[in-house]
């Protein structure tokens, strides 16, 4: 069968913020190399990132990256590896200086140095005064950056198939992945991209619930990927709730609103988060805020009709503030909530965020799994970088401002990485024709039109399930039933029916293996969630309140074959610095 094919030294799936920052280097490095996206580069998600990213610049209040690291640390709940994440905060601090030089238009502060505003879960000196170490470029520093990078790979030539869906990852006949098989979205043509390394950059999978403020293109294409070819996916019960989601709707509200000096009240005007955390208040982790939220609508303080959800007020900070600050939320509240921040409050609840867990990765992006007896061995030729991966700087709980870090600094030592593989391994490997074909039978799989549900309505029932089971609050009961749910969701995938119309048969098709990657992700945070029995970070369950570091200080690792869990230990040992030990958690 003769299938197009295009050979480059590296392949790269995604062309976010983690991509562009990888392909940018292998660009510089004079190597081919191949982006593929399935929507134009300077739509990916990044685009979204409001608030900012963080880097211990000190340029408005006392920083060091070890009270970055400090605060990363007890905001993953101590689930981090704490070698991963000295690391990234160490980086930091060159990455944003390294963006400032390319061009990414930073606010300043009078003194002419990179704005910093405050960002939930910082403090100064190990737990002390809040900081300042969140650099943006007013509330649409992702755009800013992600333009950047763009601009700087069409500089630099790489090569972007712009509208290209990945369906599954292709190996030679000894198992070694060597590319990737997919599909241009407007002709409907498979195309063989053999590459001598590749790099899974897909983002997050914040559609698989209902309510989110991820975009569309959030379906986790690269995590099932990964799933596909064997490897597990680690933590993936940590799911982040982010507290302010426009009620009902789910667009983001950036904690900047709060690092800016706003504040959440219930429906009789209380400030409310005064009671759930004493000292840092709205500005506690989001984990504790999202938790606060639902707890005040639970017992009765909600505001609106129905009381379920609570008010962002920011008026007070006067329109001068809100209109150099946080234009872009003004304008979001206008549209969505119909609201003007400038004089009302904001209606607000958690929103399905970001995805903590990932495919796991070692600290230069390699993905890196069990091999038996306790070691770990790289798969020769991946990478992951970004949302999808997993270096496991964020524990059971990211702090605002750390994505934006993580898949910079990640995206970039993956591409660095890369750059040394190929030269090592200069020789492109066959792909294997069994491989190929198993790839090409997923694509025709879809072929057909279906006679049961339709790719709407499947999907509709699968992100509501995943909202109501493996929410805020998860019991063993709410999730054993989410399970059996889900299971049946699974069976009637086969028989979904695609839409008819010939003219949009294309879309419909990538629809449904959206869903059926979507229900593959989604069915990873159930089991991992399932099988969890303590409360830590963003997975919190009221049938086990208590963090349990005896029995589970531990990543866990879900495999697709048998919905199977394993566990691996964290690494708590850093690179140059004493460990933070386990401590309570308290904001
Ligand atoms: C609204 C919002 C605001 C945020 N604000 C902040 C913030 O202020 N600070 C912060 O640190 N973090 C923030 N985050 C989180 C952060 O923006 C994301 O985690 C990060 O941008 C993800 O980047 P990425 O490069 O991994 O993926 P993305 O930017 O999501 O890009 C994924 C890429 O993969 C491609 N792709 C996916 N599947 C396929 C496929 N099958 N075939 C081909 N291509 C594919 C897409 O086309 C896209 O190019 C925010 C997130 C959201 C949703």
């Amino acid at each position: 069968m003769g299938i197009p094919t295009r050979h480059f030294d590296a392949l790269i799936i995604g062309a976010g913020g983690a991509g562009l920052n990888a392909a940018l280097q292998l660009a510089g490095a004079d190597l081919r190399v191949a982006v593929v996206s399935k929507v134009f580069p300077t739509r990916s998600h990044t685009v979204a990132a409001q608030g900012g990213v963080n880097a211990a610049l000190a340029n408005v209040l006392p920083d060091s990256w070890h009270w970055h690291m400090f605060d990363t640390v007890k905001g993953s709940d101590y689930l981090g590896d704490q070698d991963a994440i000295e690391f990234m905060c160490r980086e930091a601090i060159p990455t944003v200086y390294e963006l400032e030089h390319a061009g990414v238009p930073f606010s300043r502060l009078d003194d002419g140095k990179i704005y910093q505003r405050a960002f939930g879960g910082q403090s100064q000196n190990f737990g002390g005064d809040q900081a300042a170490r969140t650099c943006a470029a007013a509330d649409r520093t992702g755009h800013a950056i992600l333009h950047t990078l763009y601009q700087q790979n069409i500089r630099a030539r790489t090569h972007f198939f712009d509208e290209f869906f990945a369906i599954d990852l292709v190996r030679d006949a000894e198992g070694v992945i060597c590319g990737a098989l997919v599909l241009e979205i407007e002709t409907g043509e498979p195309l063989l991209i053999e590459s001598k390394a590749t790099l899974l950059a897909t983002g997050g999978w914040g559609q698989v619930f209902r309510t989110t403020s991820n975009a569309h293109i959030n379906t986790g294409d690269g995590a099932a990927m990964a799933l596909r070819a064997g490897i597990p996916l680690m933590d993936m019960e940590f799911f982040q709730f982010h507290p302010t989601g426009i009620a009902g709707k789910g667009m983001l509200i950036t904690e900047g609103t709060r690092g800016e000096g706003g504040y959440l009240i219930n429906k009789d005007g209380e400030r409310f988060m005064e009671r759930y955390a004493p000292r840092a208040k709205d500005l506690a982790s989001r984990d504790v805020v999202s938790r606060a939220i639902v707890t005040e609508v639970k017992e009765g303080r909600g505001c609106g009709e129905n009381g379920d959800y609570v008010m962002l007020k920011l008026d007070h900070l006067g329109e001068a503030v809100i209109s150099k600050r946080l234009p872009g939320i003004r304008e979001s509240s206008q549209i969505f909530a119909g609201v003007d921040p400038v004089i009302e409050p904001i209606p607000v609840f958690p929103t399905a965020h970001y995805a903590m867990g990932g495919i796991p990765t070692d600290r230069f992006g390699r993905v890196a799994m069990p091999a038996g007896h306790g070691s770990e061995e790289v798969v020769v030729g991946l990478y992951a970088a970004g949302e999808c991966a997993c270096a496991s700087v964020h524990g059971a709980n990211r702090l605002g401002g750390n994505s934006l870090l993580d898949i910079l600094v990640f995206g970039r030592l993956a591409g660095k990485d890369i750059i040394e593989y190929v030269r090592e391994n200069p020789y492109q490997r066959t792909v294997d024709s069994a491989s190929l074909e198993q790839a090409m039978g997923r694509l025709r799989r879809w072929e057909h039109k279906g006679e049961g549900p339709t790719v709407q309505q499947l999907r509709a029932d699968f992100r509501k399930c995943m909202e109501d089971h493996a929410g805020v609050f998860r019991t063993e009961e709410i999730m054993a039933e989410g399970y059996n749910k889900l299971c049946e969701l699974r069976d009637r995938l086969p028989e979904v029916r695609l839409t008819d119309q010939s003219k949009v048969f294309n879309t419909a098709r990538i629809e449904a293996l959206e869903l059926e990657n979507m229900m593959d992700v989604g069915m990873s945070i159930a089991v991992s969630a399932l099988h969890r029995q303590e409360s830590r970070g963003a997975h919190s369950r009221p049938d086990y309140p208590a963090r349990d570091d005896q029995t589970w200080l531990k990543h866990s690792l879900y495999y697709r074959e048998g919905d199977r869990m394993d566990y691996k230990p964290v690494r708590t040992k850093p690179l140059t610095v004493e460990s933070f030990p386990p401590k309570e958690r308290v904001y």
